[in-house]
């Protein structure tokens, strides 16, 4: 708070008063920091790749280009940069869309058992592909047997579901079991995603779903993460009316919650 004094003083020279105007100001402050520090986080997260992808340019550029070995590994990384930097303007697009207002919805009534269960088949299909089957993942669905109907964007929400599932599987050990479930309450069905990774200590579960922030920075960026990826999941949530939150002992395991508004109408309309 800031306050402000003025003295009420008549002609006489005789003060009458004494007015106290409080401005909130750590609010404005708040935005502000906020602000600075996105900017300097963009800043700083660009100039990492691009850093890297011009010292192996020059390296070419100083002769490694004749080298049949070096070239194509340096082009290689320089290649992995580039497609690091779109995701991530990618990424900052949309959320500066949802930010302005104009990223709308397109809902349609989807059942989200069948999504789920086609997302979890999607991930099994990859963890037994060549390049992850020496890491012996497995994945374990608990889904209902009946249809869940709810009113989402479906591109939005399987982009939510892919993004828990990779963190899933990239902060999972080897032979680590990955569990998919969804269960119906009163008013809300409720997905949930829970690994046997590293886990998140206590002073950063709320963090994580702000923009950039990372527990491990260095382990992020070599998995190809942008640290966007939460904070983009729980705009997109929060859009459909619903709430995302995490749940995590170190060293045992996260699961990742989401909870989507659901009005059993269609069942009663049917019967
Ligand atoms: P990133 O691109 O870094 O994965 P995210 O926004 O998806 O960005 O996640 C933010 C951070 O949250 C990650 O850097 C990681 O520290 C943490 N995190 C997310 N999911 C998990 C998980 N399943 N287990 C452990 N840590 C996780």
């Amino acid at each position: 708070l800031r306050a402000s004094f003025s003295l009420i003083q008549r002609e006489s020279g005789f003060i009458s008063g004494l007015v106290c105007v409080l401005h909130d100001v750590t609010e404005q402050e708040r935005i502000e920091e906020e602000r600075k520090q996105f900017v300097s986080n963009v800043s700083h997260e660009l100039r990492t790749p691009l850093t890297s992808m011009r010292s192996y340019i020059e390296a070419l550029a100083d002769g490694a280009w004749q080298d049949p070995d070096l070239a194509p590994r340096f082009l290689e990384v320089t290649q992995n940069e580039t497609d690091r930097m779109i995701r991530m303007i990618q990424d900052l697009l949309q959320l500066s869309r949802i930010d302005s207002g104009k990223s709308m919805l397109n809902l349609e009534i989807v059942d989200l058992t069948e999504m789920l269960d086609h997302v979890l088949n999607r991930f099994d299909m990859m963890i037994h592909s060549a390049e992850y089957e020496d890491k012996k993942y497995q994945i374990n669905k608990e889904i209902l047997e009946q249809s869940i109907f709810v009113e989402v964007d479906p591109d939005r929400m399987i982009q939510v579901l892919d993004n828990i599932m990779n963190n899933a599987i990239k902060y999972s050990p080897d032979g680590g079991t990955i569990s998919g479930k969804m269960e119906k309450r009163e008013d809300t069905v409720l997905i949930s995603v829970r690994d046997e990774g590293m886990g998140i200590p206590k002073a950063d579960i709320n963090k994580i779903f702000s923009r950039f922030y990372r527990v491990d920075r260095a382990r992020s960026r070599a998995m190809g993460g942008s640290g966007l990826g939460l904070a983009i999941s729980k705009e997109v949530v929060e859009q459909h009316g619903g709430h995302i939150w995490a749940d995590s002992t170190e060293g045992k395991g996260t699961t990742f919650y989401l909870s989507l508004p659901y009005f059993p109408y269609e069942e009663e309309e049917w019967e």
